[in-house]
């Protein structure tokens, strides 16, 4: 079902998303386009990678909700379009962090790839004039960004679906490294509101590592010049078992192959038949 229409009052427009206002009150409609969000210039639109980050969004905010923990997502109404509970954005971005990796290497001069000893919540200010700077607590409070019970919420929250999704990628041989999250407050009545995930959880705002080979799977191969980036993102989807495998590559349980892990079965089957043919 697609609720597009001509007539569709658009409310925001993003870098990767844009919000119509919902059929019913409290309601909105957010559309996944296919512009990679200020990943640099190598990688500008990929047609398909929308329908993709929508795809896997669902899923795992779904997955999310079934185990208690509450987001916007209402429905996934078609390939592009989520319908989703309006909400009050808290403008910080929450980052959670299991490996080293991009900024925080920069910053602390730390070795790319180590393991951290805790999982590390981090939080930004979304101020794009200010290139999102690092704020803790304190600030958040101090300048009334959120209250001191939100930021609590917003904490716990962010390390129960680390913990929950870092499972679900291990589970499909992928290295959850670091990721982003974004909450908003939901009014459910006038004195009464609560904490509830928002925006996406897709690839393009997470590093992802394949356990074997270490192959980037996240929004770092944005960086990679000549990689296909809807392959990537194709195949974290295929491994989540949320979009067919469009490669065939898998195993004889149905599960699907890691690119690495259908290479090598293609090159010892090859070698198989050099030597029968030999
Ligand atoms: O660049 P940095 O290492 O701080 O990013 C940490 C994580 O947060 C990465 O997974 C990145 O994709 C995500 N992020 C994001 N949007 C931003 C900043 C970071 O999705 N504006």
């Amino acid at each position: 079902m697609s609720l597009f229409s001509p007539k569709r009052k658009k409310l925001y427009e993003g870098k990767a998303k844009i919000l119509y206002e919902g059929p019913e009150p409290g309601t909105i409609i957010q559309y996944f386009k296919d512009d990679a969000a200020c990943r640099g210039p190598k990688h500008d639109t990929i047609s398909g990678k929308g329908v993709l980050n929508n795809a896997i969004s669902s899923f795992l905010m779904s997955k999310l909700g079934e185990i208690g923990v509450p987001t916007h997502l209402l429905k996934k109404l078609n390939m592009r379009e989520q319908l989703v509970a309006q909400v009050d954005i808290i403008p910080i971005e929450v980052v959670v962090r299991n490996y080293a990796a991009g900024s925080l290497v920069k910053r602390y001069g730390l070795e790319k790839g180590k393991a951290l000893p805790r999982a590390i919540v981090e939080y930004y200010l979304k101020k794009d004039e200010l290139n999102n700077p690092m704020v803790s607590e304190e600030h958040i409070t101090a300048f009334g960004v959120a209250s001191l019970p939100e930021i609590d919420e917003i904490y716990s929250l962010a390390m129960r679906i680390n913990d929950y999704l870092s499972g679900m990628f291990l589970g499909v041989g992928l290295r959850l490294a670091d990721f982003k999250l974004e909450f908003g407050r939901q009014f459910l009545s006038e004195h009464e509101l609560r904490i509830i995930v928002a925006d996406e959880i897709s690839p393009d705002h997470c590093r992802l590592w394949d356990m074997k080979t270490n192959m980037d799977f996240g929004h770092d191969i944005y960086r990679e010049e000549s990689v296909d980036v809807i392959a990537r993102f194709r195949e974290v989807a295929a491994r989540l078992g949320v979009f067919p495998d469009l490669t065939g590559n898998t195993d004889s349980n149905g599960d699907v192959l890691s690119m690495a892990d259908a290479a090598e079965r293609a090159s010892q089957s090859a070698k198989t038949k050099e030597a029968g043919s030999a």
